[in-house]
Formats: C-alpha cells, structure tokens, sequence
C-alpha cells in the first residue's frame, strides 16, 4: 500500500535534481525518472510525447541608480536589453521611462470566499476566521502590461507587498514575450529605492540578460487497462519555477500514488482504462495540457473523467518576515465539473478522508477556466475533478520540503482512488449529460 514515506521519497528525489524549468537539466531528468517510475509500476505503453515551447533562463538583472546596483530576478519571457532612463513612480508619465510598481498580494478572507463554494467540508469551522494570502497581486499575470501600454521602456516590480523578503516571484508564467525588459525587486530593495526616487535620484540603467529559444520537451504517459474501452485521465505537471516541492514534486508524487494504487489491482477493478500523464511546461501557460489535447482529440472524447494533482501545501504564517510553515493544511480546492453525481463522489471522498479545509469549486469560479494546469481541459469539454492548493510561496524559490503537508498525501491518495472509483459503470456520454449547462 502506498505511505507518506513513499511518497516523501519520490518528492525528495525530484527536488534533489536543482531548478526545474522546463527544457533544464533537472526537468529532462524528471521526465525519464517519471517515465522509468512508470515501468517499475507496471504501467504499459510508457512513452514520452513531444511538447514545443519557449526555454527561458535568467543571466542578469540589474538595476543602478546612482551609485546603488539592485539585483533582481527577470520577469519571465520578458525581453533582454539594457535601458536608460528616469525612474517613474505610479501614477506618473511612463512613455520613454522606467516603470516602478509596487505589488501587493490579495488576501482572500474564506468566509466570503465560501459562499461562491458549491460545497465544503470544514469540520472545525476554520474558514470563518482564516484569511489566505493569494500568491498573486490585484493583476494577477497582467502584472507589466499596464506599463507596455503606456509606452514604458522598461518595467520594475517591487515586491514591497509581499509578507517576506524574496525577489524569486516567477509571474508572469504565460511565456508571452513581453517587448520591454522587467526585473522584480525585493521588498527591502524596493523600499531602499522608493526613498532614492523621493530624494530626487531618478536616473537609472536597466539591464537584463536571458536565454530564450525555441526547444522540445515532453509529456510523460503511461497506461494500466481497466474494465472499459473508456478512459479517466490522472495528470499533473513535472516542471516547475524553481526545485519547487510542493509545485510540483508533489503532485508528480501523487500522480505516481494513484499509479501505484491502481497497478497493485486487477484490471476488472479499475473503472475504466486508465492513462497517467505528467505534462510539460506548465510554466509555459500549460503548454504539455494543450499538446495533449491537440494530441488526443478521440480519445477525450471518450474520457469519464479528468484528474488533476495539484500541491499537498502547508499553510504558512510569517514571522520577521520569514515563512514558517504550521502543521495545518493550506485551504483545498476541489474544481469540479457540475454533474452531480460527480459533485456527490468528490464530497463523499473529502468527508470521508477527513480532508479539511477543503471547497468544492466550479470549474469557471475565477473565470473561463479553473486555475490548475490541467485549466484547457475544461474548455475542452472533458468531466474534471482538479485538487489544487494556492499557498503565497507558490511561485517562490522558497517552495522547500519543508512546505509539504505530509499528513495529507495518504489521505489525499485514498480520496482520489474513491472517486475515480465511483465512474465504475458511467460512460463518457453519462457524465456529460450530467453536466449541467
Ligand atoms: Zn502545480
């Protein structure tokens, strides 16, 4: 049977390997690890499907001004260059100059949140009083645009908002190559430059550096056969912003739990066939989701169901502005297509794992898709079940194994393996007219 140990190891592993952007070093070696985890398993037709996109990799992010020289981190897929120009305050004229823009992180108190929930399980009534910090500010990905449009040279984030001390904020994760350099500042660097910019200094050179080509990576795929010519789908993604843990070494860890699982039974007891998939780029606006769908247009159409894994986190508190990690859980959301006897599995599942903290969501509760990287999925047509956490550190070099919830990764595992159950007996053509228009 599959353990939190296990499942640690497997996290560990993958963490080990360094920074796993798509295309480097540590993201290649995942893809044939997953891929040889899947083997071990018992999985068939293992295989390694091509996805395009953008690599992207920082070499320098300067900031001078006046004697100072402030070390950033690149926005990603912005472009390189070097500019000089005066600094330009929110507010201000930004055509020809260097935009500065603070950034705050949302905060989204869960007693409101709720009641957009189409259910919850929240036993010890946390969500009356819990308050999550979002790991994105009021523009969510559109965070320089803004300045593009009004004709910046250049773009400065400052990360004066942000609860600790950290310049490694990798958003935007679109991969749109933005025309204009921008550089993410710290917030201590931030404040210092604020105060420089009030005594009037304002002249300064922007200089970034990246590597940025075109490149092929891979979707990893596997298959175990089940009791019917149909098919549910259990994915997450193996790259990642940093050597994240929690995003997403341990959604590659309960991708491999549920293989695990279902390998250890006969095929009569598994629902339907089922196929493993660890996609790319998920840093590259989903790019391994998209070439999948692109890839497998019959076989979505005959698919129940669509599961995505997404971060066993640990809720942070921040003291001296440094992240501690409690032993609670970050809050849980469960996006889930509106059929309800899918609506019903998935609660029956939260409840009796005892999966606290835990929202059900629609899957367009944000907007067109849900925010996990399975989204495309869902303007695809396909029945999903997609669990994913939003933890501040999300998209932080500071995403450790330290971050992990471990107490959530057998339950989690158990829960999952329960509702995929339930799809015994439901054709692909059931489920989805049981999806409420
Ligand atoms: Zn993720």
């Amino acid at each position: 049977m599959i353990s939190a140990a296990q499942m640690l190891a497997w996290i560990d592993a993958v963490v080990a390997q360094g920074i796993r952007r798509p295309g480097y070093p540590a993201d290649r070696w995942t893809e044939a690890w997953a891929a040889e985890q899947f083997r071990e398993l018992g999985l068939s037709d293992v295989r390694l499907e091509a996805v395009e996109l953008p690599y992207w990799e920082p070499r320098r992010a300067e900031l001078r001004v006046g004697e100072e020289c402030f070390t950033g981190f690149p926005l990603p897929h912005a472009a390189a260059g070097d500019v000089e120009a005066e600094l330009a305050l929110d507010g201000e004229a930004l055509a020809g100059r260097i935009a500065l823009s603070e950034l705050d992180l949302l905060r989204l108190p869960q007693s409101g949140f709720r009641l957009l929930a189409t259910d919850a399980y929240d036993p010890d009534n946390d969500l009356d009083t819990l308050e999550q910090v979002l790991p994105f500010g009021a523009r969510f990905r559109e965070v320089m645009d803004p300045a593009i449009a009004a004709g910046a040279a250049g773009f400065v984030g400052l990360l004066t908002g942000f609860p600790w001390e950290t310049r490694d904020y990798y958003v935007p994760y679109d991969a749109v190559p933005r025309p204009i350099p921008g550089i993410w500042l710290s917030g201590d660097d931030g404040r210092r430059l604020l105060q420089l910019c009030a005594s009037g200094v304002r002249r300064a050179h922007l200089s970034v550096d990246v590597d940025r080509r075109p490149i092929t990576t891979h979707n990893v795929v596997g298959v175990l056969p089940g009791a019917s010519d149909e098919w549910v789908i259990i994915a997450s993604h193996h790259d990642a912003p940093w050597a994240s843990a929690v995003e997403d070494a341990s959604g590659i860890a309960l991708v491999l739990a549920q293989a695990a699982w279902w390998a250890a039974r006969p095929a009569a007891e598994r629902p339907h066939n089922l196929l493993f998939l660890l996609t790319s780029g998920h840093m590259a606006e989903a790019a391994g989701t998209r070439a999948f769908i692109a890839a497998h247009a019959a076989l979505l159409e005959r698919t129940v169901l669509q599961v995505h894994l997404e971060h066993a986190a640990r809720r942070c508190i921040v003291e001296d502005r440094v992240l501690i990690p409690t032993d609670e859980p970050e809050v849980r959301w469960w996006f889930t297509s509106r059929a309800p006897r899918l609506e019903a599995a998935v609660r029956d599942a939260i409840a009796a794992y005892d999966l606290r903290r835990s929202l059900v969501l629609r899957p367009d509760v944000f907007g067109p898709m849900p925010t996990t990287d399975g989204a495309y999925f869902h303007p695809a047509g396909v029945p999903l079940v997609h669990f994913l956490t939003a933890p501040m550190y999300l998209f932080d070099s500071c995403d450790t194994l330290d971050k992990i919830h471990i107490p959530s990764l057998e339950p989690l595992t158990r829960a999952v393996a329960q509702i995929i159950a339930t799809t015994r007996g439901v054709s692909a053509t059931a489920m989805r007219s049981d999806v409420a228009s």
